[in-house]
């Protein structure tokens, strides 16, 4: 079943997506090298906590950190450790929280230092593919319409969609119904209503699509070990559009710029 939530509850979304939107961009400050993953694990923790909210993926399903940090060829899911950033590198930090009853989403990829120019392209059209399966989000449209589009822009630029890890319905559980898959024809799929509440994120691999999972059960890294880049917005749903809850509204002129360019 998908919820169409009130105004009141999307006001309880809107407040913790906001605030993981902020958090996540006080998180990006950190990406330098020489910092661990661990050590920007544990200002998300605080950070979390200070605002009167809890850590999302902690406990969930027994992960056991704020924070997913995924670095490089790592997709999703990475776990946070000792292990020291160093100029080059891109990270992904992806961070769930909730309060008062409702949770938030979303992910970032952060260029460590200077990356190469293959790299930076990467993180633009991964972030742009993310930007235009969210203009395909109105009343009316079907779920499998936002994965067409993200499919046909990173695809359009060389790259691939990951199929593995798709983003999903989002609300008074961390991952509800629907699906929202990053590929895949568009028209299929249940019709978006207002007041739906999803959580697109899609992962994009500069290489192949193919994905494995490490053994310490969570790392999803890329079979060819290309680099792989992933960004994720919350979203509900409104009249004639979407409203982005994670968005802060210092990040607006960028998402348009990025929906601006072409391909
Ligand atoms: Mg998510």
């Amino acid at each position: 079943m998908i919820v169409c939530r009130s105004k009141t509850e999307i006001e309880k979304l809107r407040r913790v997506n906001q605030l993981v939107g902020r958090i996540l961009t006080e998180l990006r400050q950190m990406v330098v090298p020489g910092v661990t993953t661990a050590e920007i694990d544990a200002s998300a923790e605080a950070l979390v906590r200070a605002a009167g909210a809890e850590p999302a993926f902690k406990g969930y399903h027994g992960f056991p950190a704020t924070v997913c940090a995924s670095v490089n060829e790592q997709i999703v899911h990475g776990i946070p450790s000792s292990r020291q950033l160093v100029e080059g590198d891109v990270l992904s930090l992806d961070m769930g929280a909730k309060l008062d009853g409702f949770y938030g989403d979303c992910a970032v990829t952060v260029p460590v230092g200077q990356v190469s120019t293959d790299a930076a392209r990467l993180l633009q059209v991964t972030e742009a593919a993310l930007f235009h399966g969210i203009e395909a989000v109105k009343p009316g449209a079907r779920v499998s319409d936002i994965g067409a589009a993200v499919q046909a822009h990173a695809e359009s630029h060389g790259f691939s969609v990951v199929r593995e890890f798709v983003g999903h319905g989002i609300g008074t559980s961390l991952h509800e119904e629907p699906q929202v898959a990053n590929y895949g024809p568009a028209g299929r799929g249940p019709r978006l209503a207002e007041g739906m509440t999803l959580a697109i994120e899609p992962m994009v691999n500069a290489g192949a699509s193919g994905v494995k999972v490490l053994s310490d059960g969570w790392t999803a890294v890329t079979r060819d070990g290309s680099l792989s880049a992933h960004f994720e917005h919350t979203v509900v749903v409104a009249e004639g559009g979407c409203e982005i809850l994670t968005l802060l509204d210092a990040d607006a002129a960028r998402a348009r710029d990025l929906l601006a360019i072409g391909g």
